[in-house]
């Protein structure tokens, strides 16, 4: 079962003086926003008073989740990962997206790498009103040069805001990169069977999170991070092993959905930690000779990876062709399955319309406004009113009387839309035809067409029948 906490649960650890300091009206409201993640305990100063020390030291145990949140990077670029409270994204929601790093390593020539480091950092795809962006680099020692290493992590930190996954297994290579870019809060990737206590050092010194690597071993990982526990390190982050090629797929699949029930269900806490997956290894694995099928499998394993359950993944293909369709799937898991998707339900004008634009009316789903709106673009300007349909699709609105004759009336009234068409005409959905016919007795004067089923028709609708019917009215 999840660990779902109610607002007194976190209410009864507040210093309940409902002092406003955190910008909430009292801690009641402050307690209901922290369990649904919307603020943050440091947002309350008060509990950080030394006579508050035992309530903060509860809370804090009270709002660990099952799988650990870390910190990886500062400033603004930093990511958190893990916070995850339940196993299933349907018995509550998925907090914190799996992050993204794409790898780079201290071989590559320095514009090369700044290329790539950049590319990284000023990706950005819109989909449905939100930003899709990559989030970290994975550095790689191929040299085997601790000051090669080095080098290549401070030039990254220099000209880039994005936090780094440090990725050597050599404890000298490893420490002369953190001398360098230490303070910038970098995963130190990894400590193993054989170095975890030079690894618990520098990752203790430099107060850095750290990866435990036990590949195909969840005993040994297990036993790892309960040793790291005991050293006092809890900014863990877990590699088992991500093995691409045969039954090594299903085995990676198998064992990453093991420590995740392990961490929730049974809540063991020493497997409680954010999981890292690696679908860049495809490239080592691979006897595969296509690179377009090689890239192929990385996007689509990447994929399956994070739907089980991978909070980090480290990435090889640049292209947008491959990272699209991980993005685009990371945003689908991490959207909030108890809240649809919604626009605010109001009048939008579609590249500066005039009088003489057609007008839309649809529902207020923004998968339904952004599709209708790129083809309304498509098809030169326009207005589009959103009717409050609480974010649920035209189909399922229609069928459920969310979309109904008085409800676009009023849509249409509530908004202002009446008064900026000259044309009295309003389109609406191919889907919504029963009730035109009503609509037009409401809207006096005004006529009402029915546009296409699918958005993707509204240009030739406008070409085709809307304008010679308003040419010829
Ligand atoms: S700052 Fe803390 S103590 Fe003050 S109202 Fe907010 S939650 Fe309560």
């Amino acid at each position: 079962m999840p660990k779902i906490l109610r607002p007194m649960d976190v209410y009864k650890h507040l210093p309940g003086t409902n002092c406003g300091k955190c910008g909430e009206t009292n801690c009641m409201s402050f307690a209901t926003k922290l369990i649904e993640r919307q603020v943050s305990i440091e947002q309350c100063p008060e509990i950080f008073e030394p006579k508050y020390k035992d309530k903060l030291e509860a809370m804090l145990e009270v709002l660990r989740a099952p799988v650990k949140e870390v910190t990886i990077g500062t400033g603004e670029r930093a990511v958190t990962i893990g916070g995850k409270v339940c196993v299933y994204r349907h018995e509550l929601t998925w907090y914190h997206p799996t992050a993204i790093a794409i790898d780079v390593h201290d071989e590559m020539a320095e514009d090369e790498l700044l290329k790539r480091v950049e590319q990284v950092e000023n990706f950005v795809f819109e989909r449905i009103g939100m930003q899709l962006k990559l989030d970290m680099v994975a550095l790689r020692c191929v040299s085997g040069s601790p000051e090669k290493f080095a080098k290549a992590a401070d030039l990254i930190a220099k000209k880039s805001k994005l936090p780094m996954i440090l990725c050597t297994f050599d404890q000298n290579v490893m420490e002369e990169a953190l001398i360098a870019v230490g303070d910038k809060k970098p995963l130190i990737y990894a400590a193993n069977e054989k170095n975890w206590k030079e690894y618990a050092k520098l990752a203790s010194k430099y107060q850095c999170p750290l990866t435990v690597s036990a590949p195909r071993n969840p005993s040994m990982l297990k036993s790892l991070c309960r040793s790291l526990r005991n050293y006092g390190l809890d900014d863990l982050v877990l590699d088992p092993g991500t093995f691409l090629v045969g039954d090594g797929f299903n085995e990676t699949l198998n064992t990453f959905t093991m420590l995740r029930v392990s961490a929730i269900e049974k809540e063991d806490k020493d497997v409680g930690y954010p999981l890292m997956a690696i679908p860049a290894a495809i490239w080592s694995l691979t006897k595969e000779e296509d690179e377009a099928t090689v890239k192929m499998q990385e996007a689509y394993m990447s994929c399956a990876l994070m739907s089980r359950y991978a909070d980090l993944l480290i990435l090889h293909s640049p292209d947008i062709w491959v990272l699209l369709p991980v993005l685009t799937w990371r945003q689908n898991l991490y959207t909030d399955p108890r809240v649809p998707l919604s626009v605010k339900p109001t009048l939008y004008p579609i590249k500066e319309p005039t009088g003489e634009s057609p007008m839309f009316v649809t529902c207020n789903s923004a998968l339904t406004y952004f599709l209708i709106r790129n083809d309304v673009e498509s098809s030169g300007n326009g207005w589009i009113v959103c009717v409050d349909t609480g974010g649920i699709s035209l189909q399922s609105s229609v069928a459920g009387k969310r979309f109904t004759a008085d409800m676009v009336a009023e849509a249409l009234k509530e908004s202002g839309a009446l008064e900026k068409v000259k044309h009295k005409t309003v389109v609406i959905p191919g889907y919504a035809a029963r009730i035109s016919g009503e609509l037009e007795d409401m809207l006096k004067g005004w006529r009402v067409f029915v546009g296409p089923r699918d958005s993707s028709g509204i240009p030739s609708f406008i070409e085709k029948v809307w304008k010679p019917e308003i040419a010829g009215k």
